[in-house]
């Protein structure tokens, strides 16, 4: 398509409504079963690292602890050195625990609710704390603070991470004591923070008690033959004078198996003292079995990036298919925008405005399954109704294909609904 559906007269758009009006009938007919909706790794990724599930392991770990008993709060040290080098941590400073990022990222905003971090007056509990939420953004980080009862203040995302002057007038209120950062190929848009942004993230006047959740769930899942480091945050915080800025967080849940992988918290001594205190009231000591597993089957450093290379086999051609679908379909219309990520595991389509729930709604009447609009905003609330999430990792090929030509339908559909009025 090549005119812009503003430049169309009433009676271009009313035919075009009626097309996609029967393309749109024609997709109920099929009675699809398409889910599009998080970014879960296929079987055949999963697959991958199928020996995780046969693998016998020794009983004990290299510094002879039996990995069987409690203990061992800190993760075991073979599989804190792969990751420490991966991020680009000293291995000191990283703890390996058990298979889920998220919930350290929960723990550590719950212990910060209830016990004083270090530089705190007072636990946050009962003061009228805010965080800064760079949109779009993880709908399962704005999750947490909407479950603990925490203000979040939305900044723009633009090429290399949200709005700094914005964020740095927000961060000098003593008030806001965190904020969400996806530093590389964020969740949803794929954005990279780059070394000017982080420098002024972690440099930036704050409440002693102001911590960054630097999510690294993405630092390693390239898309292309570039594959850049992460930034050494934890030594640009240090050098920064505010050593205790950073919690970052990674795990292998798109590295090996989601529901079965290992997390990591990496962050300064200070900090993870006071982490450890609480945590090991909630848990006598990870899963070293797991840890000792995936040290044993990952091997090095090198060997975490020769599996990313596997996904990125499997990955790659599914964004491609996104993209290629979208252009055949979208280009020129003037009603939509999207993302080519160069690593994660998302793409942002952008719609005409005001349109966004009613793609979904129609998407949805098709048997395709979108992430609901407004996900990607603090409490679900995209106020030009503009954003959606697309997760092309769980489909097969084809089904994604069948569901991406599904998704252009209504996005045209609404498009051409709204300008109609
Ligand atoms: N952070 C981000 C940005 C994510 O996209 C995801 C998974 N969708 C997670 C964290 C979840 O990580 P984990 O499986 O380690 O809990």
């Amino acid at each position: 398509m090549t005119t812009e559906l503003s430049q169309m007269s009433h009676d271009e758009l009313s035919a075009l409504l009626d097309e996609q009006h029967s393309l749109h009938a024609e997709l109920k007919a099929q009675g699809l079963a398409l889910d599009i909706t998080r970014g879960k790794p296929s079987p055949r990724q999963l697959d991958l690292s199928r020996e995780l599930l046969s693998m016998r392991v020794p009983r004990h770990a290299a510094d002879g602890q039996d990995v069987r008993n409690y203990g061992g709060a800190k993760g075991l040290p073979e599989i804190r050195e792969i990751f420490a080098e991966l991020l680009g941590v000293d291995v000191d400073h990283l703890l390996a625990a058990d298979n889920s990022s998220l919930s350290i990222m929960h723990d550590l905003l719950t212990f910060a609710m209830l016990h004083r971090l270090p530089g705190a007056q007072a636990p946050w509990f009962g003061q009228n704390i805010k965080f800064i939420a760079p949109v779009p953004g993880y709908d399962r980080h704005f999750a947490i603070c909407e479950h603990l009862g925490i203000e979040m203040i939305p900044v723009e995302m633009g090429e290399h991470g949200p709005d700094m002057d914005e964020v740095e007038r927000l961060a000098a209120d003593p008030s806001v004591k965190g904020m969400w950062v996806v530093p590389m190929y964020a969740n949803p848009n794929g954005v990279i923070y780059d070394e000017e942004t982080a420098r002024r993230l972690v440099s930036m006047k704050a409440a002693p008690d102001f911590r960054i959740w630097w999510d690294n769930a993405y630092a390693l899942h390239h898309l292309t033959d570039a594959e850049p480091a992460p930034l050494p945050i934890l030594q640009m915080a240090q050098e920064a004078g505010n050593p205790d800025r950073i919690f970052m967080l990674a795990s292998t849940s798109k590295i090996t198996h989601a529901g079965d992988g290992v997390a990591f918290l990496a962050s300064s001594t200070g900090n993870l003292d006071w982490y450890l205190k609480h945590a090991s009231v909630r848990s006598i000591g990870p899963d070293k079995v797991n840890q000792l597993r995936h040290a044993h089957y990952l091997k090095d450093a090198g060997g975490v990036r020769e599996l990313m290379r596997r996904h990125r086999a499997l990955l790659a051609p599914k964004f491609q298919i996104v993209d290629s679908v979208l252009k055949r379909r979208l280009d020129g219309t003037g009603i939509a925008r999207w993302t080519h990520p160069a690593g994660g595991y998302f793409v942002t389509l952008d719609v005409l405005d005001g349109t966004a729930s009613r793609v979904v709604a129609l998407a949805k009447e098709a048997g395709i399954a979108l992430t609901p609009a407004g996900s990607s905003h603090p409490l679900h609330d995209d106020p030009h109704d503009r954003t959606i999430r697309l997760a092309p990792s769980f489909p097969t090929e084809g089904e994604l294909q069948a569901a991406m030509d599904g998704v252009a339908t209504c996005v045209l559909l609404a498009a051409a609904e709204k300008l109609l009025g």
